[in-house]
């Protein structure tokens, strides 16, 4: 793995990322943890459909995703499901209103640099009197999918095309 050319401390070129997670300088002794990064995505059904986005960026683009996103320093993920909610949808439900389905391990490909994601799924109901607004940078369009005519292969991350065969099989 070599993203980074040069040690960020000392410049030194004697540097290796070591499985994808322990990056060391060999002259300086720096280390540096890429951990695991946490995400969330959100199943909402609703009359047989579920609810997906499509990407309007890369990685993925033009795909069919899940609301969700990046948990940021401090949050729960449960925390994190209602604000993108909010940023992405202009959806408002409560943290309290997310239950947990399950985790799901990714790769998120972002600008050459390969991250390392686990990526934890919630369903959550439509609440009353929706007033979506998409976030036009990161979503195209919503799309109302019923369960029987999913495609898992129109679904861009390897992690939430698992979690929704899983969840359509429970
Ligand atoms: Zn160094």
């Amino acid at each position: 793995m070599s993203y980074f050319k040069f040690c960020p401390n000392c410049a030194s070129q004697n540097i290796e990322f070591i499985n994808h997670r322990r990056f060391e300088c060999f002259d300086c002794g720096m280390v540096y943890f890429q951990n695991v990064a946490a995400a969330v995505a959100v199943i909402i059904e609703k009359d047989g459909k579920i609810l997906f986005t499509v990407r309007n960026r890369e990685p993925k683009m033009d795909m069919l995703d899940l609301p969700g996103g990046f948990t940021d320093p401090d949050e729960t993920s449960e925390e994190t499901c209602a604000r993108e909610l909010k940023e992405e949808l202009n959806l408002d439900i409560s943290p309290a209103h997310f239950k947990y389905f399950k985790s799901q391990p990714n790769d998120y490909l972002y600008k050459g640099i390969p991250y390392k994601t686990e990526d934890f799924v919630f369903t959550a109901r439509l609440p009353e009197n929706v007033n979506f607004n998409l976030e036009e940078s990161e979503i195209s369009e919503i799309r109302w999918i019923k369960k029987e005519e999913i495609h898992l292969n129109e679904i861009g991350f390897d992690s939430l095309r698992k979690a929704v065969a899983d969840y359509l099989r429970s």
